[in-house]
């Protein structure tokens, strides 16, 4: 039993902290009330008990063989311990003590303990909250800086590097004027005075910045306000995302839409213009009826061979006129997707041989030796016969356009493999082979030089390529300089189920007149 004096008694028990005494390395002492009530006993309890009484068998022997080595030693320790203590853990600092007796032994050890656990508990906490903000920080996909009151920067994160360029290094302690324009600079200063006052937040707000290297970019800016415990506003955290690459996509789709609208603008006048081209042709072609009729019904007209004359160069320059309007029109339609075809299940060799026996006495006119060549009897495909009529007729006229008189023009009609394939053939100049990728593009005509002996918009083979493609087949080009040129269209050896164009619809009588209007430019020369 440890014996204390009354005074140290009284002192022992008054104090504010918990106090014990060990008599032995496993045993208690004298036990203070704070102790007791730490250990949620009363003193009696403890005192002069073995430390089984609070300890679990584990805690006892740590304790036990701590206390031990005191007693031999006689050396004072300080040590934090976790133990538990009616299935409670706590964290306790322990001061412990050796008291001597007059004989100079360790009579029994002191133990002024603080309950820590409290303490321990927020520390940790703290320290978790902390790596928490770090790691946030650290690795947050937005841009964080840190500034103070005088907006010098604090701190920066790894994402801010990676938007402005600048290392942590760098920006330490600079102004946050660094990322922005000069032409801002007093916008922010006047924002910081009110962020910082407290007055005011600016949330979403979207700014230009300048990065290191002199970029301009655009951010969002959120801004995070830090107090200290007087609530007072210590520091700001703006954060920003880089929104510049957002901003290009946005601008580039308002531009397309822009441009959407634009050509649908462009379609409607195409669509108004073209009727507004095409009614004083039509008007210009009936009075020429109207013209042809009274000549060969009159007796009276003296000149009519030359009035017969004027009136076919009339005639043929309208086709001409009519004929580029149609394309141009079309070729604007394909453009922007408002071109369609009327497609139905067409026998191929009927619509082919019926442009041949129309065309054949204009060839023979044009002194072309024509061939055609079909061991079909028949064929039928979905197509739109219409525009097959128009790619035939471009086709042909071209071969009679670039070439000369006694030279040959072979459009040849057959099946290839699952294709039906069609294919003019003349003798003509042929295409160099660097012209031979671009002719089927857009207002080219290959030799400048001719273009006054041929005449032509340079649209035809495109409007040929577009109506081919449109029907699922190809088109090739196969040419040798100065020998000859042979175009080769292939369409699919197919039906369609639903017959998309009323077939009465489709006039074979009209072909004379397109005809006419195909070989316009060819009248020409
Ligand atoms: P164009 O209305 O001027 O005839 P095309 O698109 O039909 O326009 O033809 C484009 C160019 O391709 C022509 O100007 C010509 O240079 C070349 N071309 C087309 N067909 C032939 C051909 N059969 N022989 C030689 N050159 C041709």
């Amino acid at each position: 039993m440890t014996i204390l004096s009354d005074d140290f008694y009284f002192l022992f028990n008054d104090l504010k902290q918990i106090a014990f005494t060990f008599n032995k390395a496993d045993e208690f002492g004298a036990v203070n009330k704070k102790m007791a009530d730490f250990c949620g006993l009363k003193i009696e309890e403890l005192e002069n008990k073995n430390i089984s009484v609070i300890l679990n068998q584990e805690d006892s022997l740590k304790i036990k063989n701590f206390n031990q080595k005191i007693f031999e030693s006689g050396e004072r320790k300080k040590k934090k311990i976790i133990l538990e203590i009616n299935n409670k853990k706590k964290n306790v600092e322990v001061d412990v003590i050796p008291h001597q007796n007059y004989e100079q032994e360790i009579d029994y050890l002191l133990c002024l303990a603080v309950d820590i656990t409290d303490k321990i508990k927020k520390e940790n906490i703290f320290f978790r909250n902390r790596e928490r903000y770090r790691t946030l920080f650290d690795q947050a996909p937005l841009a964080f800086v840190v500034y103070d009151r005088q907006t010098n920067i604090i701190d920066w994160n790894q994402r801010a590097e990676e938007i402005f360029g600048w290392e942590k290094e760098e920006v330490l302690d600079k102004n946050f004027n660094l990322l922005v324009p000069e032409d801002y600079y007093s916008e922010v200063t006047e924002m910081t005075e009110k962020l910082f006052s407290g007055f005011q937040n600016y949330n979403n707000n979207i700014n230009k910045n300048v990065s290191k290297d002199g970029n301009e970019i655009y951010c969002e800016w959120n801004n995070a306000i830090i107090r200290d415990q007087e609530d007072n506003i210590i520091e700001v955290i703006s954060i920003a995302r880089d929104i510049t690459e957002r901003l290009r996509a946005e601008e580039k789709i308002k531009k397309q839409n822009e441009e959407l609208e634009y050509s649908k603008l462009r379609t409607q006048f195409f669509a108004n213009i073209s009727h507004e081209l095409k009614t004083p042709l039509n008007l210009i072609f009936s009075s020429l009826q109207l013209l042809e009729f009274y000549l060969y019904n009159s007796q009276t007209y003296k000149d009519k061979d030359k009035i017969n004359n004027y009136l076919k160069s009339i005639k043929n320059n309208g086709f001409r006129l009519l004929r580029l309007v149609n394309n141009l029109i079309d070729i604007t339609r394909i453009e922007v997707d408002a071109f369609s075809l009327h497609r139905g299940n067409f026998d191929i060799v009927k619509l082919i041989r019926e442009i041949v026996n129309t065309v054949s006495d204009y060839l023979e006119e044009k002194e072309r030796d024509f061939k055609f060549i079909c061991d079909l009897d028949s064929a039928v495909i979905a197509c739109d016969p219409f525009n097959i009529e128009r790619v035939i007729l471009n086709l042909i006229s071209n071969a009679v356009k670039f070439s000369a008189r006694g030279d040959q023009i072979i459009l040849t009609l057959q099946k290839v493999d699952e294709a039906i394939s069609l294919s003019v053939k003349d003798t003509g100049i042929g295409i160099e082979k660097e012209n031979q990728a671009i002719i089927f593009d857009k207002f080219r005509q290959v030799d400048q030089s001719f273009k006054k002996k041929r005449e032509g918009s340079g649209i035809g083979l495109s409007l040929v390529k577009s109506i081919i493609e449109m029907h699922g087949g190809k088109i090739e080009l196969e040419s040798d300089y100065g020998y000859y040129s042979n175009f080769k269209v292939f369409l699919p050896f197919k039906t369609i189920d639903q017959e998309i164009v009323e077939k009465e619809s489709y006039s074979p009588d009209s072909l004379l007149n397109k005809v006419e209007l195909e070989f316009s430019d060819i009248n020409y020369i």
